[in-house]
């Protein structure tokens, strides 16, 4: 999962180098991420995933989560989730990303911090002996305190032979609470934070989640390994 989480992370940063304002559309970097994911020896987690038809999720601004890569072109000052899955040696790893295209405004970019941090908030709870719910409060308590939604509908989840695995990993909950970390735990911590309300909906396509007041949302995920010497993060190049 180290070495898949690898590639995982060093497709992030190549994919997402590509986003060009006013020139590049969603499918173009759907089929980058395919591409690289294949020369790197791997599979893409989420193709044909309960029917899911492409190589990995895009969502812009208001999408929250699981956007179908489509021809729109990304516009200076949109946000971009870019979400994917890599399957390598028999092992999945899962990651996202929100990045800013250009030049963004003041509170987008906030709503990117605060996420972000939340997630490494997160992580940082992914210790040995503690419990789901620790990481699931921390993360709840930091963004509501920043004044954003909480996803309710949607969770992280543990991972490894299979995409998704018990436990849940609610970003909303009570400390102490829920399933108990042990070393080897492997699971993905995803804050998917919205400006506005909490609340989100489901497009006619039957993958898209949007915002139900149309406010934006951003979305950061590692895949992270409890071990005795603390959290791991699986989905990261080598420092
Ligand atoms: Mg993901
Ligand atoms: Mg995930």
């Amino acid at each position: 999962m180290r070495q898949g989480g690898r590639i995982l992370a060093l497709v992030m940063r190549e994919v997402s180098s590509a986003i060009v304002p006013g020139k590049t559309n969603l499918l173009e970097l759907d089929r980058l991420a395919g591409r690289l994911i294949e020369e790197a020896g791997a599979t893409p987690s989420f193709l044909n995933y309960k029917g899911f038809p492409n190589n990995i999720c895009i969502s812009v601004n208001e999408v929250v989560v699981h956007g179908i890569p489509s021809d729109r072109i990304l516009q200076e000052g949109d946000i971009v989730g870019l979400d994917f899955g890599v399957y390598y040696k028999g092992y999945h790893t899962d990651s996202a990303w929100t990045f800013p295209v250009g030049t963004i405004s003041e509170e987008a970019q906030r709503l990117l911090n605060v996420t972000r941090e939340s997630l490494m908030q997160g992580i940082a709870k992914a210790r040995v002996g503690a419990k789901v719910g620790d990481i699931a409060y921390t993360v709840q308590s930091y963004c509501e305190k920043n004044g954003y939604g909480v996803v309710r509908d949607l969770v992280g989840h543990g991972i490894g032979k299979s995409l998704h695995e018990e436990p849940s990993v609610p970003n909303f909950g009570r400390k102490g609470t829920g399933e108990l970390l042990r070393a080897g735990t492997t699971m993905c911590i995803e804050p998917m934070i919205n400006q506005g309300t909490y609340k989100v909906d489901t497009l006619s396509d039957g993958w898209t989640i949007v915002t139900a007041d149309g406010k934006l949302s951003a979305h950061f995920e590692h895949t992270v390994a409890v071990t005795p010497s603390g959290p791991e993060i699986l989905t990261r190049e080598d420092d």
